[in-house]
């Protein structure tokens, strides 16, 4: 435990309460990880709690629900006194806070055992649901009746799949029972929560397992998964059904965000584009763009940001584009996309080759280390791919006499020709096709 919280354990103690550190960080001392952050739960009520810091940097923001936040050394540590939550109304919030005087009273509602725990120094562990045990044997199992729990507050269900996810865990057999029978209250829960937890699920270790076992339960708040599921692909190039496809992509991939979000959505659209022709064989045109089309509503409804929609949007209209090592191809997308994009879209390309008939894999991986090759050569050689990087402005065209949306057409068609290798970058050679241009 770092010297702070000792340093606060210590104090509530002096002045004569009980308190323990609580919840993800214990759990994750107990799996040997370093905790990102340190709760901590006494039986000093709020004012008691300020009271004993009176001489430390306290923030009260929290104290309705019993949190009381010091600062030390430029790090917050929240206290929170012991409670009983009150009813629950609407699947998510309670009520009202009761206090208590029991750690067990406050661990017992707690959403899962290993987030039940808590230790001091003096008392050791307190562990009345067998949170260490089901640690050890890396399960995710409610504290209590899980019906009752997930009745209380549906976001306890997207929870336990991303503890799931994140932890390496498996959901224990009653606990996961009740997820698939309750899965509908998540419909009560706000976009903005369930935004949050799908993310971090996606970026678990174990998000094969909940994405293969739970897809009913992603489902409900996003109903396109439905005919992903067993959608068979008749394609040679494809062994694996569409959601199937879309698991092991996401599970190959890259820990970055956009990445694994480009990858959930970027066949999301095939159910909706599928064709045969005369040799059975299966089809999607169109898909790139029904997908893209799809994430941006999924991801609207989800309450994303703008800049994440529009980021991964563009990376599933452009997932299928084929890729060759040839620098003019290569100028052409960095100019549509530009390089940061670029990047992701070879980190999706290789993830979704994982995905695809794997006699093709090697050779395809190749392609894409060739294909990023010759996109850093075109990087660090500063080869021009964007009007900003074009040796001529619109400062130029005006003094040449051109006037009106004339210059953009005249800057885009140089910049064409730049990156087709028709023209060299040089100001003095851009001016005079230019000029040559406003004649036409
Ligand atoms: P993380 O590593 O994601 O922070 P955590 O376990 O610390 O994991 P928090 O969301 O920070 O999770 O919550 C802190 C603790 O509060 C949990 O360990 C759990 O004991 C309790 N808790 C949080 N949310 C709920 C909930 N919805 N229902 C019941 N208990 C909850
Ligand atoms: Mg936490």
């Amino acid at each position: 435990m770092p010297s702070a919280v000792d340093e606060i354990l210590e104090k509530l103690k002096t002045f004569g309460y009980e308190a323990y550190v609580v919840g993800g960080c214990v759990r994750d001392c107990i799996m040997g990880k370093t905790p990102h952050d340190w709760d901590i739960a006494t039986n000093a009520l709020p004012n008691e709690v300020i009271e004993c810091f009176k001489e430390y940097k306290v923030i009260e923001t929290g104290l309705k629900h019993g949190t009381v936040t010091v600062l030390i050394d430029g790090t917050h540590y929240e206290i929170t006194t012991f409670r009983i939550d009150g009813d629950y109304l609407d699947n998510r919030r309670p009520d009202n806070v009761t206090f208590t005087r029991s750690i067990k009273e406050d661990l017992s509602r707690r959403d899962f055992t290993i987030n039940a725990i808590a230790y001091n120094p003096a008392k050791r562990i307190i562990d009345p649901f067998g949170g260490c045990k089901d640690i050890e044997n890396k399960k995710v199992r409610c504290v209590g009746n899980p019906n009752k729990r997930f009745g209380e507050d549906a976001l306890r269900i997207l929870r336990a799949l991303r503890f799931s996810s994140v932890l390496g865990f498996e959901i224990e057999k009653d606990t996961a029972l009740s997820i698939h029978k309750n899965k509908n209250l998540l419909l009560s829960i706000s976009a903005e929560r369930i935004r949050v937890e799908l993310c971090k699920l996606l970026m678990g270790t174990n998000a094969k397992y909940i994405l293969e076992s739970f897809h009913d339960v992603l489902s409900v708040f996003i109903p396109e998964i439905k005919s992903m599921v067993g959608f068979g692909q008749n394609n040679p190039y494809h062994h694996l059904d569409v959601w199937r496809h879309t698991i092991q992509t996401i599970i190959s991939a890259k820990e970055d965000i956009f990445v694994r979000l480009s990858l959930l959505f970027h066949d999301i659209g095939k159910p909706l584009c599928y064709s045969q022709d005369a040799n059975g064989i299966g089809h999607f045109y169109g898909h790139q763009k029904k997908s893209a089309d799809l994430a941006h509503k999924i991801m609207q409804r989800l309450r994303f940001d703008n800049k994440t929609i529009a980021k991964v949007g563009k990376l599933v209209l452009y997932h299928d584009t084929s890729l060759q090592p040839q620098p003019k191809q290569i100028r052409r997308l960095l100019n549509k996309i530009g390089p940061d994009n670029f990047r992701l879209l070879l980190w999706i390309k290789r993830a979704d080759i994982c995905g695809q008939a794997p006699h093709l894999k090697d050779e395809r991986l190749i392609l894409i280390d060739k294909v990023e090759q010759c996109m850093m050569e075109i990087l660090q050689q500063g080869q021009c791919f964007s009007l900003e990087g074009l040796d001529i402005d619109g400062r130029d065209l005006v003094d040449l006499g051109v006037k009106g949306p004339l210059i953009g057409k005249i800057l885009n068609k140089l910049l064409e020709m730049v990156i087709d290798e028709e023209i060299e970058n040089r100001h003095s050679n851009l001016i005079a096709k230019a000029k040559e241009l406003i004649k036409t």
